[in-house]
């Protein structure tokens, strides 16, 4: 794993954590990077929040006038709904639409908050508490859960299972990096498609490459 880990870093840059946005605004911009590129969903995000001030607004408008704005990142009305929903889910609870009192709960409190609302999956939850609050917790997206397989990390069936496994295989204070690198290295070669394992430079360490192409060598 540490060796994995490293030649990551040593490839793609060891990334040090900042705060991406607030943690509404994350729960809010996972919501809609569901389903697309970052590209559209970044660029939906910047629309929305360029249309409405503040979360009120939003969750004062009409599901139809919320997904207009968010068009380019696709499944504008479903994740219209949902939005709404978590907005006012958070307002009903803590009576404000606020989430950085999750800051003073620990990891597994503030992963329960987050995953006891409706329509907020342990991916979501991560998400938010990685990059807003820097909890040391592996949001797992598709790539992460085909390279971690692929490389023989986890045997899962499930992003929900892989993401359960990776809390105790990762080592806390390389989690951040490890999961951008990752996700950089699934977009660039372990590809969903066709893995480029000729162009790759964790063969050695990689299940998938010996059981494809070493152990019949
Ligand atoms: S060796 Fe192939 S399957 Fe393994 S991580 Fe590299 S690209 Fe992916």
């Amino acid at each position: 794993m540490k060796t994995i880990i490293s030649e990551l870093d040593k490839h793609y840059g060891v990334k040090h954590w900042k705060r991406w946005r607030e943690p509404v605004g994350e729960l809010v911009r996972t919501i809609l990077s569901q389903n697309t590129t970052d590209k559209n969903s970044l660029r939906a995000y910047a629309n929305l929040i360029d249309t409405f001030k503040t979360w009120d607004e939003i969750l004062e408008a009409d599901e139809t006038e919320i997904a207009e704005p968010i068009r380019s990142g696709g499944l504008a009305n479903i994740k219209a709904k949902k939005i709404k929903k978590s907005l006012m889910e958070i307002k009903k609870r803590e009576g404000k639409i606020d989430l950085e009192f999750l800051a003073d709960y620990n990891q597994e409190e503030a992963e329960d908050y987050l995953v006891s609302m409706d329509g907020v999956g342990p991916k979501t939850a991560a998400c938010v508490l990685i990059f807003s609050f820097n909890f040391p917790i592996m949001p797992v997206d598709t790539h992460v859960h085909r390279l971690s397989n692929r490389i023989g990390l986890v045997t899962t069936k499930t992003r929900e299972k892989t993401q359960e496994a990776m809390k105790t295989i990762i080592p806390k204070k390389n989690i951040y990096s490890f999961h951008l690198n990752l996700i950089e290295h699934g977009r660039k070669v372990c590809k969903a498609s066709k893995p480029l394992c000729s162009q790759c430079f964790l063969t050695d360490f990689c299940d998938y490459f010996y059981e494809n192409f070493k152990k019949t060598s």
